[in-house]
Parts: C-alpha cells; structure tokens; sequence
C-alpha cells in the first residue's frame, strides 16, 4: 500500500502558489483576497474556517473572517455577500456550510457573484463544470483530481465507485472522473443511500472514493485488493485519551483497508488538505481573472 499523502502534496502545491503570488506583488498587482463568512458555533466549522484563514496567511493571500452569531437573520447573512461582491479588494467569498436552518442555503450560493464563488458552488460554475468550460470547481473533488494528478495515476478506463450524491462532493466527483480529461476517463457508479447492491458495485471497483459521513463505513470486504481507496469522510469520534475527547476518523476502515489498497488516502492529513489547496488555487484563479492575467 503506497499513501496519497495529502499533507504532502499540498505543502508542494501551496509553494508553487506563495510563488505565484510573490509575481503578482512584484508585477505591483495585489495579493489574492478571501473573505470568509462562519454563522454560528459549529466546532468543525470553527476548525475549518480557522485552517483556511491560517492557509491564507501562510502564503500571503489578504482575509477577512466575518464570524457571526447562530441567529443572525438570513437578510444579514445576505447584505455581507453583496457587500463583498461590490468590494474590488475581494476576489473570493465563500460561506462555511453548514448554515443554521433558518438560512436558505440555496439562497445564499445563489447571492455570491459566480466570478467570487471560489467554492464553485454557484448554478452557474457547476453548470460549466458540468460542460467542462474553465470554472470553479468545488473545492474537495478538485483537490482529489489535483491528488491523482500529482501522484500520476492513471484513471483512464478505470471503474470508479463514488459513494454519496451531495452537491458538493459526490455528485461533481463523478462527473469530473467520468469526463475525457486526464485524470479522468473512468467509468463511473454513483451510489447512493437507495443503492441496494452497493458491496457488489464496491467489489468491482478499481477506485472507491468515499463520501457518506459515517466513520468506517466502507470494510475491507467490500474492497478488492490493488483498489485505489479515497476517504472523503471526516467524522468526529469520542475519544477519552485525547485531550480534545475526540478523534477524526475517515468513512473507510483505513487500517484493515490498507492492507489491500494499492493506495489510500488518511484520515486526517488526505483529502481535507487537498480542499484547502485547491480553494486557494481557485481564489489565486479568482484574483488574476479580475486582473485580466492570463492563468
Ligand atoms: P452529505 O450528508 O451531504 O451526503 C452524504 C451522502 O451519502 C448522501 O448523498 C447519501 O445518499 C449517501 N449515503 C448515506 N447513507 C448511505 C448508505 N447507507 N449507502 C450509500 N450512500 C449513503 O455529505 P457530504 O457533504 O458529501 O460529506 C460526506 C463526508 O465528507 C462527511 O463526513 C463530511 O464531513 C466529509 N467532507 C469532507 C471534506 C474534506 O475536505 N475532506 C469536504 C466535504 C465533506
């Protein structure tokens, strides 16, 4: 079994980044922008904004963090996004999702100009993606693809099994590994909840890639040896030895897994690495876009 290290791959990528971006200063262009809206408490959300405004420091992009409280009402939310889209200094926006319940999350994608949503969640970039016009595109399948890239894995002709349909994972995952690009070129299956087989789909996959939020889910007997294995899942487990009293845990059981894997991706230190980079690589994207460089 060989790792998809996604610690590793991103400290390479973020370099080539910070460099990109100490061009642009030289060129006496601004630095990338990212403004970043977190509602409510939600302690992996606080974890994750907290990580991608530390990223963005890291390799001198500007950020602005607006935190605000669990019951700020939905117009609010809203007046923040047009706010930001008027703003010439940001080149990106992006919402940490979840939202509480009394937000239409619909809503508010929908209210982020399609040129600042670096989480490539907007109709509009999912619809080019879908076409495979140059978007942005959702932040976790894209740091996959940056992933297989980078480790030069041939894809083309592979089965790919996807397992969840959301919007911003699974559902982009199949059409980014199903489309003639490489990589790419697989034959792709998306399960779902309503999937009856789904062991046996598992077992006929040369690529499994996991994204359900359920710790453990996939077992080693629902994986034939040389799979390559993707654990999207990030799941917050008790545990009384840490001082935290929890552990992240992936959607896949990595160690019994990892002893038929050709290779696989852990929980943490994989594919959550690889979504910070390529929301960085999409807000990079962003700023030159607005600066008419060409990228
Ligand atoms: P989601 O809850 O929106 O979707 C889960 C999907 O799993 C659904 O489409 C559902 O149909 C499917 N599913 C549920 N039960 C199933 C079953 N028994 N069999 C087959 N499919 C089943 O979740 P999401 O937003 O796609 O996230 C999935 C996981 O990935 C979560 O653990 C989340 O925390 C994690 N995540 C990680 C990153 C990252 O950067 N690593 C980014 C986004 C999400």
């Amino acid at each position: 079994m060989q790792l998809l290290d996604g610690k590793l791959v991103s400290e390479t990528l973020l370099a080539d980044i910070a460099r990109q971006v100490e061009e642009l200063r030289s060129a006496g262009k601004k630095a990338p922008h990212l403004a970043a809206i977190l509602v409510g408490t939600d302690p992996a959300s606080e974890t994750y904004v907290a990580s991608k405004v530390k990223t963005c420091k890291q390799i001198g992009f500007q950020s602005t963090e607006i935190r605000l409280s669990a019951d700020t009402p939905e117009e609010e939310v809203l007046e923040y996004i047009r706010s930001f889209n008027s703003n010439t200094d940001i080149d990106g926006i992006l919402v940490q999702l979840p939202l509480p319940r009394h937000i239409d999350e619909q809503k508010v994608i929908d209210t982020i100009d399609p040129k600042k949503d670096v989480d490539g969640f907007h109709p509009v970039n999912v619809g080019k993606m879908v076409i495979g016009q140059p978007t942005f595109i959702s932040a976790t399948p894209n740091g996959i693809m940056l992933m297989l890239q980078h480790y030069g894995i041939d894809t083309a002709g592979k089965h790919c099994v996807v397992i969840g349909r959301s919007n911003i994972v699974g559902t982009p995952m199949s059409i980014l590994l199903s489309r003639n690009t490489n990589p790419g070129n697989c034959t792709v299956t998306l399960a779902h909840s309503r999937t009856q087989n789904l062991k046996e789909l598992c077992l006929q996959a040369d690529i499994i890639v996991a994204a359900i939020g359920r710790p453990a889910f996939v077992t080693a007997d629902m994986v034939k040896d040389g799979a390559i294995v993707i654990d999207v899942g990030i799941n917050r487990i008790e545990d009384a030895g840490r001082k935290s009293g929890f552990r992240l845990v992936g959607d896949v059981d990595f160690d019994a897994i990892s002893r038929k894997a050709s290779w696989i991706t852990p929980v943490p230190g994989g594919v959550g690495k690889m979504t910070i980079c390529a929301l960085m690589y999409n807000t990079l994207q962003a700023c030159k876009a607005r600066q008419s460089l060409t990228y």
